[in-house]
């Protein structure tokens, strides 16, 4: 063992694994962790007025795409199964946020919500995005209950709830293109509702949206009200020019207005994107710009943002964590050869 993994001074022995997050990133990065007997603790979070441990699954009502479940399941109940499958191998859950991280000094030194300050040999990030609502009355209420409001159309577009409806989408971006376009393979009929006179988006998604026979872009409209009471039935616009009002019967809503990276207790610790994402120096690959902290899940991806290819960085995460913690010594053999290693083997 090298000196990094002596006890503290003060009889604190760091942790060797610290998992910080509760979707599917953070239980694939435990399961693997554990299994590899590096003995992780997860801190899961704690509920908040904005957020609730589980990440963005809590909000799904039906999980359809994620493999191995072909009658499909619910995304607390996938959740609740991932983080089962990782006591089963006797992962350790602080149900508390870490709030602080200092990276600048070894072992890493993390500060918690419950008060606690462990100290870390790797740490993996796992801390997810939330997307970004419009904040309106009835919409939270609905997307809740299943009751046709969503903020992911790959995830619910193709529920029987949303086939042969007129869906709205609200946004300008790239996302609200792609949601309109995949949308169009389902509904009726698809409304782009946009604040603006023209798109963020980049020009051949814009492009393609605006020749789409089954898509109508409606400018200038914010929407200012979700209707129905367990169904979504319609939306209340404001003109954004003009300042017209007027209502909209539809049978689902999108919101695709970007999303948020929870990485405001990274500020300063990690190179982040300037959307405060956390930037990967290296692709295909976990590492973050300090060696020893991993990142995985939507935290680093603003790209796919799926359950089963956050899971799948998840698992990334913690082999490259046990690869190199065994390089300092800490654990079995490394199981993982970093491409580097076999191209420069192979030349
Ligand atoms: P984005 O580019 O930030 O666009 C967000 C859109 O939502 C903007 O049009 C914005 O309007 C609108 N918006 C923001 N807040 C709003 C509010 N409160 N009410 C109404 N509208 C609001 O976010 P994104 O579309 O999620 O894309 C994020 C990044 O991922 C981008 O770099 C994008 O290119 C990339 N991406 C790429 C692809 C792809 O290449 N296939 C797919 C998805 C995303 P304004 O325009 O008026 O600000």
């Amino acid at each position: 063992m090298s000196e990094r993994t002596q006890a503290r001074p003060n009889g604190r022995r760091p942790e060797s694994v610290v998992i910080i997050g509760s979707g599917p990133a953070a239980w694939a990065a435990a399961v693997y962790a554990a299994r590899a007997r590096l003995d992780p603790v997860v801190y899961e979070g704690e509920p908040s007025r904005e957020m609730i441990p589980g990440g963005q699954l809590m909000a799904t009502t039906e999980v359809e795409n994620y493999l191995g479940f072909p009658e499909g399941i619910t995304g607390p109940e996938l959740v609740e199964r991932m983080r089962q499958q990782a006591f089963r191998f006797e992962t350790r859950v602080v149900s508390a946020a870490v709030t602080a991280a200092d990276f600048g000094r070894y072992p890493f030194r993390l500060a918690a919500s419950d008060g606690t300050e462990p100290d870390a040999l790797v740490v993996i990030v796992a801390t997810g995005a939330r997307a970004n609502w419009l904040g309106l009355p009835n919409e939270q209420r609905l997307a809740q209950t299943g009751g046709g409001v969503s903020a992911c159309a790959v995830c619910d577009g193709a529920l029987p709830a949303y086939r042969d409806q007129v869906l709205a989408v609200v946004g300008g971006g790239d996302s609200a293109m792609e949601e309109a376009l995949y949308l169009t393979k389902f509904a009726r009929e698809v409304i782009v509702s946009h604040r603006r006179d023209q798109f963020r988006a980049s020009r051949i998604m814009a492009e393609r949206v605006l020749a789409h026979p089954k898509i109508r872009v409606r400018w200038n409209t914010q929407v200012t009200d979700v209707l129905g009471n367990d169904q979504i039935t319609g939306l209340k616009l404001k003109d954004t020019a003009t300042g017209e009002r007027s209502e909209l019967a539809v049978g689902g809503l999108f919101v695709a207005i970007g999303h948020t990276p929870n990485t405001a207790f990274l500020q300063g610790q990690l190179t982040l994107h300037p959307t405060g994402y956390v930037k990967m120096p290296e692709p295909w690959r976990t590492v973050t710009s300090v060696p020893g902290v991993f990142a995985a899940g939507d935290v680093m991806d603003s790209y796919y943002r799926q359950a089963i290819t956050a899971a799948g960085t998840g698992a990334m995460a913690a082999l490259e964590a046990e690869r190199w913690l065994a390089h300092q010594g800490v654990g079995e053999s490394p199981v993982l050869e970093t491409a580097h290693e076999l191209v420069g083997r192979a030349g």
